[in-house]
């Protein structure tokens, strides 16, 4: 193996998943929902495939696809794209994530990243050679605190990772935070490459629903922010593998420069489909985030009943709980455990920090189920020891 990948352990999720098939375990960890999307977006694609869109598309992507995605940002965020330059289709946010890393990072150059941070990133980072500085959110809250963002930063900084709705802690960074993010971004006139595949998971508590704010809205923002999504969760085909960039030219430009050695173009039957939903089905994410915020209920008041302390998330897949309350200190084990012990496969959060003492008491479970699987992972965690 590279020495570029020797410290880097084996992604949790297909370890977990693995666990979970071979145990027969309820699956809330790896979050994938088990219900697809919209039947007449998986037609078009059967279309696509039957007549003959089964050779190479333009590496920037198909045309209907860049234009559907520049009308997304417009519709829901007022953001003008240029189709033609200022996006480019990936396969699926990581191979964005990977793209824009490789497109952009010098070896040597500092990328700050909240943890706990979704796994591809510390990955990519290290293989682009450069250096992660992981800004914690905290336990209970899981908010960012914009002096430990501003502690930070030094000289070799070039760019801010950011993620909202986060995974795995289901914070939706509120406009202030957003707006400390980006003062640090104008103040060291850095590049924000921002991770927004849950944009229309957010969900509504006692003070109403939790808004999703693109980064790239807030002033000055658009022209040092370099924009990742996907059909994967916003339309429930995480297994097509569509996603997108979209930012000024010269950053998706990068993102281009280094996708074209990686897949060349993303696969072409999907892309047509893919813009049939942003286009034809625009309300779809938004009923997908109130079936899943019942299922958020339903797993988070569940979880209390265990006796875990729950912290209730504003958006994503998933909830983390606490289990200190259970007597458990070490989310690792008890992950490890839990298969046998209750027949459920949940993530401990420990894995996506380098701080691992501020998620070693955390656990993410996952709710993008039917409520029927929910319910039953619940039922063996009550009659689990
Ligand atoms: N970023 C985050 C925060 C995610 O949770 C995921 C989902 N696995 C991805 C990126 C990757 O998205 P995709 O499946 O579109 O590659
Ligand atoms: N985004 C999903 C999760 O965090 C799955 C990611 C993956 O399997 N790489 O669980």
């Amino acid at each position: 193996l590279a020495s570029r990948l020797q410290d880097i352990p084996p992604t949790i999720f297909s370890q977990m998943s693995a666990l979970a098939v071979r145990t027969q375990a309820v699956n809330l960890g790896q979050g994938f929902p088990d219900v697809d999307g919209p039947p007449e977006v998986i037609a078009r694609a059967v279309a696509a495939l039957e007549s003959g869109q089964n050779q190479y598309a333009p590496g920037i992507g198909v045309p209907a696809l860049r234009q559907a995605v520049a009308r997304h940002q417009q519709r829901h965020y007022g953001i003008e794209l240029d189709p033609d330059s200022q996006v480019v289709v990936t396969t699926g946010a990581t191979e964005g994530i990977a793209a824009a890393l490789l497109g952009l990072v010098n070896p040597g150059d500092e990328v700050v990243v909240l943890e706990p941070y979704y796994d591809s990133y510390v990955a990519m980072i290290q293989m682009a050679g450069g250096v992660r500085r992981p800004v914690t959110l905290r336990a209970p809250d899981f908010r960012l605190d914009p002096d430990e963002l501003r502690a930070a930063v030094t000289d070799r900084t070039r760019f801010l990772l950011v993620n909202s709705p986060h995974n795995p802690t289901g914070t939706v960074l509120t406009r202030e935070e957003l707006g400390a993010i980006a003062a640090v971004a104008l103040e060291h006139d850095l590049t924000v490459i921002t991770d927004e595949v849950y944009e229309h998971l957010v969900y509504s508590d006692g003070s109403g629903r939790h808004e999703h704010v693109p980064l790239a809205t807030l002033p000055g923002m658009f022209e040092r922010t370099l924009t990742l999504s996907s059909a994967g969760k916003s339309y429930s085909f995480t297994g097509w593998k569509v996603g997108w960039a979209t930012g000024p030219a010269e950053l998706v430009g990068a993102v281009l420069a280094a996708k074209q050695w990686l897949t060349f173009t993303s696969g072409s039957p999907l892309q047509p489909a893919v813009a049939h939903a942003l286009d034809e089905a625009p309300d779809w994410p938004a009923q997908l985030a109130r079936d899943l915020q019942g299922r958020r209920d339903l797993l988070c008041a569940g979880l209390a009943d265990v006796g875990l302390e729950v912290r209730v998330p504003e958006g994503t897949y998933f909830a983390t709980t606490d289990i200190s309350a259970l007597g458990w200190e070490d989310g690792l084990a008890f992950c490890l455990a839990l298969p046998e012990r209750a027949g459920v496969v949940a993530i401990p959060s420990q894995v996506f920090h380098d701080d691992v003492e501020a998620g070693r008491h955390l656990v993410r479970w996952a709710f993008c189920k039917e409520p029927s699987i929910i319910e039953e992972g619940l039922r063996r965690l009550a009659a689990a020891d």
